[in-house]
């Protein structure tokens, strides 16, 4: 008999279960809208063409393969906040920010996490719903207590603006409110620039403190500067905030583990200390972080070759996503018979659309159509081929009847 009989059964992930399930399955129309990763029109991945060219100048140059220090590579956390924030913004002119590199999206909101527990024990934070499901783990597993605003209205199928700002009032002072910096995941709908500044005010009222989490710089528009607005709106209104980043989706590293985590400081002095504290935090976890992302990124945003390259290629896969977005609002339009309004497809943004399908319609999709989903309703249409809309379209109507 094991010494871990008591060591029961973990469900499977609600996101990278749904991959398991789909290889599981032998039919032909199989789909998978489960996970959010880039597929080409051939629905195959995608190595971006700047990350071969970096890896390539990477290998000439024979780089070896010494340990990075805690904070990780200094040419990566140089460009990666400067890529944020702008490069001449006050906050890096004055050395404001504490910028230490982290394992992808998840491992920078991980230590982040970390960090508030540490040094605000009594804090809570405050995440919308819904959210990316691994914000309420990575919460838990940090023992920081967080609770849930308003923000998806499923009358419209558009953002419930005024939940949103009465509970971000309701909470405590001095509240870690985690914000979607663009694209918002799961549901595709982001506040207009005049909601954003209005959420800025209630912050701002309340003392809290924003905390950022970007996962789609330059992949929901096509621009880096566009999907950084309300970053950089909340850094000029005088905020000190975190900022986490990740370089799965618009560089293509998912398996790489690249991002950060930023916290933008009101002096150069709290931005030092910040950054100490930090790398103690990570030092324990999991020493230093690994090298080969980081180059990437040092590479690709540091030439300006290879940079407009990226950014050609960005607004490529971003382009592809809005066109697979418009033909589904039209095959969904033009064969639903029943007056159903489609419109909100086209309204939102980034890799995902938030269908509205609850879970016994999101299973029929699975066991009729052969097509993988999160149970919520999300599908990724970064997964979706303009040959295959038509088939997801009727699937879809048949669904919801
Ligand atoms: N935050 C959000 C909202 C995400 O959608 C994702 C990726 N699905 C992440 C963070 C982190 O992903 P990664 O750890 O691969 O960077």
């Amino acid at each position: 008999v094991s010494r871990f009989e008591g060591v029961t059964m973990a469900p499977p992930d609600p996101i990278l279960g749904v991959s398991e399930a789909f290889r599981a399955d032998t039919n032909d129309l199989k789909l998978n809208l489960g996970v959010g990763a880039y597929r080409t029109e051939e629905l195959q991945p995608y190595v971006l063409n700047v990350v071969k060219k970096a890896e390539k100048l990477m290998l000439e140059r024979g780089e070896n393969k010494e340990y990075l220090p805690i904070e990780g590579l200094a040419a990566f956390n140089k460009v990666t906040a400067e890529l944020l924030f702008g490069a001449d913004n006050s906050v890096i002119q004055e050395g404001r920010v504490a910028t230490i590199q982290g394992l992808s999206g998840t491992g920078s909101l991980r230590l982040a996490a970390a960090f508030i527990h540490r040094y605000f024990p009594d804090a809570k934070a405050l995440i919308s719903s819904p959210t990316w499901g691994n914000h309420k783990n990575i919460f838990n597993d940090a023992r920081v207590p967080w609770s849930e605003y308003r923000y998806y209205d499923p009358r419209t199928v558009g953002l419930d603006f005024d939940g949103m700002v009465a509970d971000i009032k309701a909470a405590p002072d001095g509240s870690f409110v985690l914000l979607h910096g663009c694209a918002h995941n799961p549901t595709g709908i982001d506040p207009t620039p005049e909601q954003w500044e209005k959420i800025a005010d209630v912050i701002q009222e309340k003392n809290h403190i924003p905390f950022f989490d970007v996962a789609y710089q330059g992949f929901a528009s096509g621009s880096l500067d566009a999907d950084a607005y309300s970053v950089r709106l909340f850094v000029r209104r005088g905020f000190e905030l975190l900022v986490a980043q990740s370089y799965s989706k618009n560089l293509g590293l998912y398996a790489e583990r690249i991002g950060a985590i930023n916290v933008v400081c009101s002096s150069s002095d709290a931005g030092t200390r910040v950054k100490s504290q930090l790398k103690r935090l990570a030092r324990p976890m999991y020493s230093n972080p690994p090298v080969h992302g980081a180059r990437i990124v040092a590479n690709v945003v540091g030439d300006p070759n290879l940079f407009n390259e990226w950014k050609q290629e960005m607004e490529l896969m971003a382009g592809r996503i809005k066109n697979v977005r418009q033909r589904l609002y039209e095959n969904l339009s033009e064969k639903d018979k029943s007056g159903k309004d489609w419109s909100f497809v086209l309204k939102q943004i980034g890799m995902f659309s938030y269908t509205g399908l609850h879970k016994a319609q999101s299973d029929h999709m699975t066991d009729k159509w052969h097509i993988y989903m999160t149970k919520d309703g999300r599908i990724s249409l970064a997964g979706l081929s303009l040959s295959k809309c038509e088939y997801l379209a009727d699937a879809i109507i048949d669904s919801f009847h």
